[in-house]
């Protein structure tokens, strides 16, 4: 690549972190299936373990292929660092552990992908974390639920299965007034559709389980620090330490050192290479699922059986303008979801899709649907799924077969529901 110019994104998502002479001319990087590195010294391995070079020791510390993937994310994200995780709910879970202690609140959207809500509501409740659960579309509900003991805002861009598009910039204008960073977790727009830091968000999280490999032959997280937030205030008092050493890293180095090494949330390295793998045709994977989400939406919009199609891509949809001002792509992601007429009618078109698969994962390149009611939310208390998931609604994540072979799998299958 040439240093000196400045290559878009599909172009950065297949070569950036190549080096010319790197790994020996490989065009991927290697697998480094090494549990530990050998030092040549006694004083390298010193120096290592004192953070004064950058090498390797130990993998659940860092891997030379888990760091390559970094490198890239963080790239594509328009980040300056960051740090790769077994899974999105591990890159969740340290994000948040690093700012929180026990004592501590934090606000976040009401609308949370299903295990986050759990995290947030049920398991932060042990440690006495109180989280504020608001309308992520009402940034004076944000405002109102921060308190001096506030230590973050926390949204999902695209919200599922609401499809709720977050203000990015006015919630991190809100944030920032109040001296908190606002994380995100941006696995439904992709870095392809939006990068939140590029609207002032201070960290981006992500499951690259989902679009980033796009293969669903991977599981895997990353925690994208912006490098902006200043942590030298009296409300970041903890946090002095790390930006004595870091400055306005110090976030993601302490992610680094406390959660993330000690709680041993470290990908195997045949992960990280899959996801970079992934990324090589991510843009080119985004521009098909777009286009096919809007296809789809408009068939079953016209499908007599189908009560009601909830696409941000609609120009009646309560958040298609500030989609559209907000992504860059003019996509509006590749997720919808759908009302028939009951439970029974759900379970009939389900049971009889040939091509599209029933299964619980999302921003596959295949074709994915299902009924969230008695699935993710089925342990779930009566009222809050109710609240949470309509017993009629079917969640489909666009994948980017050819469009007329969805369509007619869809057209097939609610004939029979
Ligand atoms: C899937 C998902 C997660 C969790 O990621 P895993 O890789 O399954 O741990 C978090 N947030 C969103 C929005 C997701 O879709």
């Amino acid at each position: 690549m040439d240093k000196n110019r400045n290559y878009r994104f599909e172009t950065r998502a297949i070569h950036e972190g190549i080096k010319d002479h790197s790994f020996e001319g490989s065009t991927l990087p290697p697998i480094f299936q090494s549990a530990a590195q050998r030092h040549e010294t006694a004083e390298s391995l010193s120096q290592t373990f004192a953070g004064q070079t950058s090498d390797h020791i130990y993998m659940r510390l860092s891997n030379p292929t888990n760091r390559f993937l970094e490198e890239k994310l963080a790239n594509l994200e328009s980040g300056t660092k960051a740090v790769v995780t077994g899974s999105g709910m591990a890159a969740i879970n340290n994000a948040c552990m690093t700012l929180l202690r026990a004592g501590d609140e934090f606000v976040a959207s009401r609308s949370l992908f299903m295990s986050s809500y759990l995290l947030f509501t049920s398991i932060f409740k042990k440690y006495n974390i109180t989280v504020h659960l608001v309308d992520p579309l009402n940034p004076e509900a944000i405002q109102k639920a921060i308190t001096d003991k506030t230590r973050f805002v926390y949204v999902e861009t695209i919200t599922n299965p609401g499809m709720e598009v977050a203000d990015i910039k006015t919630i991190a204008g809100i944030a920032h007034n109040n001296g908190i960073p606002l994380l995100v977790d941006n696995t439904l727009a992709s870095p392809w559709l939006f990068r939140p830091m590029e609207s002032g968000a201070d960290i981006v999280m992500h499951s690259t389980t989902k679009y980033l490999s796009g293969h669903g032959a991977a599981i895997g997280g990353v925690v994208v620090d912006a490098g902006n937030f200043n942590w030298d205030s009296k409300k970041f008092a903890d946090f002095e330490p790390f930006v004595q050493q870091k400055g306005n890293l110090a976030f993601l180095h302490r992610l680094w050192k406390e959660t993330h090494v000690q709680f041993g949330t470290t990908p195997s390295p045949m992960h990280s290479f899959l996801t970079a793998l992934g990324l090589d045709t991510l843009g080119l994977r985004m521009e098909r699922h777009m286009e096919n989400t809007i296809q789809a939406a408009r068939f079953l919009k016209n499908h007599p059986k189908v009560k009601w199609v909830n696409f941000i891509g609609f120009e009646d949809h309560q958040c298609h303008d500030i989609a559209l001002s907000q992504f860059k792509n003019k996509g509006f992601g590749a997720m919808l979801t759908f009302g028939l007429k009951d439970q029974d009618s759900c379970f009939k078109f389900i049971n009889h899709l040939k091509l599209i698969l029933n299964l619980a994962n999302l921003g596959d390149c295949k074709s994915l649907i299902i009924h969230p009611y008695s699935t993710q939310y089925v342990s779930f208390p009566d009222d809050l799924k109710k609240e949470l998931a309509d017993p009629h609604l079917i969640r489909f994540s666009v994948g980017i077969e050819h469009i007329d072979d969805i369509c007619s799998d869809l057209s097939q299958a609610l004939e029979q529901a």
